[in-house]
This record gives C-alpha cells, structure tokens and sequence, in this order.
C-alpha cells in the first residue's frame, strides 16, 4: 500500500508529522510520503519558496525511517493538481492501493478540488481529524463520500482506490498560519515545530517580514 500526504508544508510542524507519523504506524506500512505542492490551486500561495519547504521538511524527517519525501509536484510546471499526481503514482504502482491522507478541514473542501470525483476513483481517502473541523454534514460531498466509507484499515489493502477511512491521530492545535504570525511578530515558535526546522527558518530569517 502506497500512502501520500499532501500540503504546502509552510513550514512544516508537528501538527504534520505526529499524524503522518500514526498514520504509518495505523496503516502498517513501510513509510508514508509526504508531498510538498508547489502552486497550490486552491488556496493563497505559499510565503516560502518551493526549495526552502522542502529543506525544512528534509531537516524534520531526517531521523524518521516512517517518514519520506515525494518531490514530484515540485518539478511539475503550473498548478499542483493533486488529480495528475494521483494519476502519476497510479502508472508507477499499477493496482497497489493508494492512499491519500488529508486534515478534516482539507477534506471539507474537497469539492472544489480539480476533477475531485476522479481523485475518489484513483486512491482511498485517510481523513485525520483536526481540531475544529468536522465531517461534512450535508451537500453534494457528504453525499458521495457516504456509501465510501469503511471503519478499519483492512478494506484499503482489498483494493487500489475508493474506500474512505477516518482515522483518530492526536489532536495537536498548531497551523502553519499561527507560525508564520508568531515568527513574523517577532515572537518564539518553539515547540510547535522540530527544532532544526525552526533554527533554519531564524537562521535565514524566513517568515520574519510577513
Ligand atoms: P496553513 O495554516 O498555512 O493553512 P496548515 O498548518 O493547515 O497550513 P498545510 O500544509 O496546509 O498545513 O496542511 C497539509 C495537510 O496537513 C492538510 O491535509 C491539513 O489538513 C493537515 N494538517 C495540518 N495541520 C494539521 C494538524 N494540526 N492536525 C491534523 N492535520 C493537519
């Protein structure tokens, strides 16, 4: 089983990698991949340069065997649709089951994702729950993801793509949002994110200005 987990990673913090980390630890796999998108086409442009996120993510997993970089959105031209990646790893790795691991509040905004009913053809979905974000209720994506969904990690090594699965992690209240503001005001980010990632980020003086 191939498993993926996708963000801007601006920077990364532990609020990533605690449930990156459970994630492979639930789904008794080798490593999950964590894959930093260079344009994101749903959201505001990272501050950090594609180059610089992807070191600092270098400097947090470095020790971590559970844990791997996919870099192949970075060395795509235009916007990072996770659509072409998904189809990407599809002709690498035939009919192993992929995965694709997401925050709740990622999945909230599913919808809006490019070619999103695709995306449930060619991987399963690992939702992490997230402080404040809850399973959507009602609309066109409760609507689709219902009949999908399965309650233990077993049903996703059955077949390459379309279960998907919640998974309890340790809730850790941290954003990359709130790091960029304390960092910007001066302030300390430590704790909040492995410290060789953030002695990068003050040595470079990254996210100082806003
Ligand atoms: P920003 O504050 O800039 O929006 P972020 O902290 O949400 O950033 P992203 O890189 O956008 O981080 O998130 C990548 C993925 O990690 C998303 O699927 C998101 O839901 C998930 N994620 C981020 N922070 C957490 C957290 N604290 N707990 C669980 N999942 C998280």
């Amino acid at each position: 089983m191939i498993c993926i987990f996708g963000g801007t990673f601006d920077p990364v913090h532990f609020g990533h990698l605690r449930p990156a980390l459970e994630l492979q630890q639930a789904l008794e796999i080798e490593q999950v991949h964590l894959l930093p998108c260079r344009v994101p086409p749903h959201r505001p442009q990272p501050l950090l340069a594609a180059a610089h996120r992807l070191t600092l993510l270098r400097l947090a997993i470095a020790d971590e065997p559970g844990l791997a970089i996919d870099t192949r959105e970075l060395q795509r031209e235009g916007p990072s649709y996770m659509v072409d990646t998904l189809n990407s790893l599809r002709a690498e790795h035939g009919e192993r089951p992929l995965c694709l691991a997401l925050g709740m509040d990622a999945l909230t905004g599913l919808d809006r994702w490019h070619r999103w009913e695709q995306i449930l053809q060619l991987c399963h979905l690992v939702v992490m729950q997230r402080p404040e974000a809850q399973w959507p209720r009602d609309g066109v994506l409760a609507e689709r993801l219902a009949p999908l969904r399965v309650a233990e990690v077993a049903p996703l090594r059955l077949h390459p793509a379309g279960a998907v699965l919640t998974l309890p992690v340790t809730q850790l209240e941290i954003s990359a949002t709130r790091i960029r503001e304390l960092l910007a005001a001066g302030r300390s980010a430590r704790y909040l994110l492995p410290a060789a990632v953030l002695e990068r980020i003050e040595q470079e003086n990254w996210y100082a200005n806003g």
